[in-house]
């Protein structure tokens, strides 16, 4: 088959044409997913499609296979490969061995070693080795800052960019205090099931998401955040991607459906990295301590300081600080008000 465009893939998706099966695989950046071109969920914005030659092309990329046209087949094999496959990007700077990586797919170490260069192209060892050299080769790029490298990487999992990155997570403090200095941020607001949301990303993805009870008072407390940076209203039909965005979130919030994987640029010291990290975590309808969650970042003194670190949270409900609460059951706090955490939480509850 001769090269494909971008516009012939957009085609075949729309039409969900079966014979580019094979062929190529698209993922869509709002929900993490990969699939073949014959799926049948529903059309993503085409805004919204990435193109991918391979399997291993996508899930390098971040994206989960399609649990309704499983593009990387059926066989339970496959599966346990993939599994081993995404243990090695989550921990590519650790020492592993065959055997370890054997037991993940429950095979002997020299199977896994053929099995794995069968569907891979690669040795384990050598995935281990581009995908190394794929983020040596980011930071270089982009020189000290090393937080929008992680996020420039492509329209992945947060949660899976988070787990490969806490090593070198953490911002530069110049590059926090400068404010957002020489940076374009495009916002847009909507109404949600919590009053007003204002979202804002800049050309790496979205770096805050608020909520207040008009859109003023969103814009100011915007502007406090980034007083350097050029703030622009976005229409709609001029950001797709943030509009888009916007949507998913509030049906997540409102309906439950699963949180809309969207590129994030935010920038924190490497202790809240951590805490809004392991926050990903604590799943719908579950809530946690801050004692809780200094436990288990290893930190158990530093309960006041992940209170801390959630009231800074720059991102609403994509980093689910809500869900933290005081040891006694009590709303501790929220940063955009009691009353909104615990309509989140009711509405949680509601559908578990
Ligand atoms: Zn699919």
């Amino acid at each position: 088959m001769p090269k494909l465009s971008d516009n012939a893939m957009k085609n075949a998706v729309a039409q969900k044409d079966g014979s580019f099966d094979g062929h190529f695989y698209y993922g869509v950046i709002t929900t993490g997913v990969f699939c073949s071109p014959s799926c049948s969920t529903k059309a993503a914005n085409p805004e919204n499609l990435r193109f991918f030659l391979d399997i291993e092309s996508a899930m390098q990329a971040g994206y989960r296979p399609c649990k309704r046209c499983n593009p990387a087949g059926q066989d339970e094999r496959t599966q346990q490969l993939i599994d081993v496959a995404r243990y090695i990007e989550t921990h590519a700077e650790d020492k592993m061995t065959l055997t370890q990586l054997g037991n993940i797919a429950g095979v002997s170490p020299s199977r896994l070693q053929r099995s794995f260069k069968d569907m891979f192209g690669v040795s384990p060892k050598h995935y281990q080795d581009a995908v190394r050299m794929r983020k040596f080769k980011r930071s270089l790029k982009e020189g000290e800052r090393v937080t929008d490298a992680i996020y420039s990487s492509g329209y992945g999992s947060i949660s899976r960019v988070y787990g490969e990155a806490t090593r070198n997570i953490g911002m530069t403090p110049k590059a926090y205090r400068a404010g957002g200095k020489g940076e374009i941020i495009h916002y847009a607001c909507r109404e949600t099931a919590l009053g007003f949301m204002i979202m804002a990303a800049t050309d790496k993805g979205v770096c805050s998401v608020q909520f207040g009870d008009d859109k003023d008072s969103l814009l100011t407390l915007l502007g406090d955040e980034f007083p350097e940076a050029r703030l622009v209203l976005s229409a709609a039909q001029d950001a797709p991607e943030l509009d888009s965005w916007m949507l998913a979130l509030d049906q997540h919030m409102s309906q439950g459906a699963p949180r809309p994987d969207v590129p994030l640029d935010i920038r924190g010291t490497a202790f809240q990295i951590k805490v809004w990290q392991f926050l990903l975590s604590i799943k719908e309808g579950d809530v946690m301590s801050y004692g809780e969650v200094a436990a288990h970042i290893d930190n158990p003194k530093a309960v006041r300081a992940v209170g801390t670190a959630c009231g800074k949270n720059p991102v609403g409900i994509l980093i689910p600080c809500h869900r933290v609460l005081r040891s006694d059951g009590s709303l501790g706090g929220y940063r955009w008000g009691l009353e909104r955490k615990r309509t989140l939480l009711d509405m949680e509850r509601a559908r578990r």
